[in-house]
């Protein structure tokens, strides 16, 4: 559908009534300039944690559909808001939760993906004149439940509903100018980037920056260019699409710079699995009672094994720490091991950029940076154009700071 546009506000856009009619100031003055216009938006401020937090308070382990249900109100509250805060600006609005807009998603509470969009509700209302709003993170399942899409599954929606409706782009505002060389808050000299290819963008969705990958994912499979800048200021922000990955070298008589940018994410925990006899299956063994007690693991080293023995190390979210434990500590006497060992309190660091492929010696100047600056390297994990090192998360920023400086990104 040429002519429409997709845009997302994310709860900090959001926080309260005057925010409300900001944005709906911002999506009106939109809708005057000719476009189809169809928001998503996210729960206000903080009121999925809230919600969460209440279920929790009553029961610690609270009902999945029940909670998915419980954590849908959120957006309902703030689509049906802005929808009538765009109204008393004299633009006609209709607010629609997930199931109403035709979203349809796998069965999974919590962690639902989206498997189609009848955009059929979504046209009428916009053939009748009406600038839709659309609740975000939210869908329904194939037995007619309410499902969720995870955090900050709003930016999904909006990527999902514009690629469905064939939107000329997605924008999304948030409460930052867009995708940065580092985060501005550890790295005063960070620079917005204009622009930023599919891939890259993922890998930095991936490792800590602010947007769901699988957003990323399905802009990159359905070719949605996507801008993300800021709610609150008029100032540019950063667009993502799948032109930018594809210049191995920078605008005429500029060599690009190859590393695009450094992400940090904090709150990780490794667990190390000692000495356990080194024979098929072993990984299975481990990782499979892992999932089914739904810990998501991030990174994985195994050891070669040496004597018939080895070792293997995995990092996953703090939050699930506890839960790995519970399974791995069982599982390790089982298999024979010497014992589990584990600490908290890591990050990640990781550079990102697709000039990496070709051209080799980015490791040695990121591990010879870091080593400058004396910071132990817990875990280094690699793909082909990201590297990332596991370090103590209160050498983060300095971590950012010097690695900022070596790739000469400022
Ligand atoms: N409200 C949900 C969350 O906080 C979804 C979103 O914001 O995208 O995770
Ligand atoms: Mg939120």
């Amino acid at each position: 559908m040429s002519g429409c546009v997709v845009q997302k506000y994310g709860g900090s856009s959001l926080a309260d009534a005057r925010a409300i009619k900001a944005v709906a100031g911002r999506i009106a003055a939109r809708r005057r300039s000719g476009r189809d216009v169809v928001v998503v938006v996210s729960a206000m401020g903080d009121r999925t944690d809230e919600l969460a937090a209440m279920a929790l308070e009553i029961d610690p382990a609270p009902d999945r559909r029940e909670l998915d249900v419980l954590l849908s109100t959120g957006e309902l509250v703030s689509c049906t808001l802005t929808a009538m805060a765009l109204s008393a600006l004299g633009e006609p609005a209709k607010s629609l939760a997930g199931w109403q807009a035709g979203i349809h998603t796998t069965s999974r509470f919590g962690r639902a993906q989206i498997l189609s969009i009848d955009v059929s509700p979504i046209r009428r209302e916009l053939a009748r004149g009406n600038t839709v709003i659309i609740a975000g993170f939210q869908g329904i399942g194939p037995e007619q439940e309410v499902t969720t899409l995870g955090r900050g599954g709003s930016d999904t929606t909006a990527v999902a509903v514009a690629a469905a409706l064939g939107a000329d782009r997605c924008e999304i505002y948030t409460d930052v100018e867009g995708i940065y060389t580092a985060d501005p808050n550890l790295v005063p000299g960070a620079e917005r980037l204009e622009e930023i290819g599919f891939e890259e963008m993922l890998e930095m969705a991936s490792h800590g920056a602010k947007m769901q990958p699988r957003a990323v994912e399905l802009a990159m499979v359905y070719d949605v260019p996507t801008y993300i800048a800021s709610s609150f200021s008029e100032a540019a922000g950063t667009l993502v699409h799948g032109g930018a990955d594809m210049t191995g070298e920078g605008r005429v008589g500029e060599v690009r710079k190859r590393v695009r940018g450094i992400v940090t994410d904090r709150g990780f925990a490794k667990i190390t699995i000692l000495g356990v006899p080194d024979r098929p299956g072993l990984a299975a063994r481990v990782f499979e009672p892992l999932s089914a007690a739904d810990v998501s693991i991030d990174e994985i080293v195994m050891n070669a094994g040496q004597d018939a023995f080895t070792d293997f190390t995995f990092t996953v979210r703090e939050s699930d720490l506890e839960a790995a434990l519970e399974v791995v500590h069982p599982l390790s006497v089982e298999m024979g091991g010497r014992g589990t060992v584990s600490s908290g309190g890591l990050a990640k660091v990781s550079i990102v950029g697709t000039g990496m492929r070709d051209e080799p010696g980015y490791a040695s100047r990121m591990f010879g940076a870091l080593a400058r600056s004396g910071i132990n390297i817990e875990l280094i994990t690699t793909s082909e154009i990201r590297i990332t090192c596991i370090v103590a998360e209160q050498s983060l920023g300095e971590a950012a700071r010097a690695l900022h400086a070596v790739f000469e990104l400022g």
